[in-house]
């Protein structure tokens, strides 16, 4: 079998934390898969959090009105691109599998990382108008989210009060994983490791382990395909008419944003559709 590329995207001030621990489980476990195993520590490069002009090198094509989305789209078509995102470039396009590592910051991701995001994924390279989702430019590769959180798991079910996880991972997994293609794997959640026993973040450490060992060929979360789209200006980029009419009678809406008004899918962000038989595309 060819050699697998696996990036790991690294989002902790410190080389003691548990964050770092779960990072090193990850690369020592893969690497002794056979994979090759690539880390951007961020923190430690000083990535820039900040979309800004000095991002393009050479002229705006605007300079009275300067629109990042834009500018950053012809840099990158033009090889204008600050050579920090143009190395995350490479190694976005050499991976089969990234891997996103991270304390639960505001229901999110820390700054930093919000900050690759908006400066590596630029238009053109990670999406366009007509290639997004299941159509996206990274449809071929998997991502998932390996974070850290403050609150035990209880506080973010649907009763608890956080509010339903799903929902707090729509706007990452859906929003910007998988805008840009990415099929995303269920998210390892590892509840509140500071407030818990040594013997507990063990075992974390050890389920993590365990999980690495086949996660390059687990299913992805269920997500509605383009295909169920009108994908016109015309149509509104909304659900096909016989779409809607096929799921009124079906319990739960597609998925925890296309909701339908209805009750929404029970793990929609947090299982894939094998582990749980309530993908109401079926
Ligand atoms: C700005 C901000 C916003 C936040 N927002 C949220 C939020 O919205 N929701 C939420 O739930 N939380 C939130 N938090 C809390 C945050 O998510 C947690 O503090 C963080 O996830 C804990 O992970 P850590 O790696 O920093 O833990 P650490 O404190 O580094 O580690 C926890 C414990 O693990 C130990 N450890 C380290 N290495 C190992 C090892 N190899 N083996 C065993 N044990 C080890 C450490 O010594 C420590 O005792 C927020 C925090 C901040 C600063």
């Amino acid at each position: 079998m060819a050699q697998k590329a696996v990036l790991i995207v690294f989002a902790h001030q410190s080389a003691a934390s548990f964050n770092a621990a779960l990072r090193d489980a990850a690369v020592q476990e893969l690497t002794d898969q056979g994979c090759r195993v690539t880390v951007s520590d961020l923190y430690a490069m000083k990535f820039r959090s900040s979309a800004t002009q000095d991002d393009i090198i050479g002229e705006l094509k605007n300079p009275d009105l300067f629109q990042y989305g834009e500018e950053t789209m012809h840099a990158w078509m033009e090889g204008r691109l600050s050579d920090d995102i143009t190395a995350e470039q490479r190694k976005v396009e050499e991976a089969q599998l990234i891997i996103f590592q991270f304390p639960l910051y505001w229901f999110s991701v820390p700054a930093i990382l919000k900050g690759w995001f908006d400066r590596v994924l630029t238009q053109g390279f990670a999406f366009t108008l007509q290639n997004m989702y299941s159509g996206g430019a990274f449809k071929d590769k998997k991502a998932v989210l390996s974070f850290t959180t403050g609150a035990a798991e209880t506080m973010f079910q649907p009763d608890g009060i956080n509010g339903d996880i799903n929902v707090t991972l729509w706007p990452l997994q859906h929003g910007i994983l998988h805008f840009c293609g990415f099929q995303v794997l269920a998210p390892q959640i590892f509840w509140s490791p500071a407030h818990c026993p040594a013997a507990a973040r063990l075992q974390m450490l050890e389920g993590w382990r365990a999980r690495l060992r086949g996660l390059l060929t687990e299913t992805p979360l269920a997500s509605a395909p383009c295909e169920l789209f009108d994908l016109s200006f015309q149509g509104g980029f909304t659900l096909r008419p016989a779409v809607k009419e096929q799921q009124e009678t079906r319990p739960f809406g597609i998925s925890t944003g296309h909701h339908l008004g209805k009750p929404l899918p029970p793990n929609n962000q947090t299982k894939a559709p094998s582990e749980d038989s309530t993908d109401s595309r079926k």
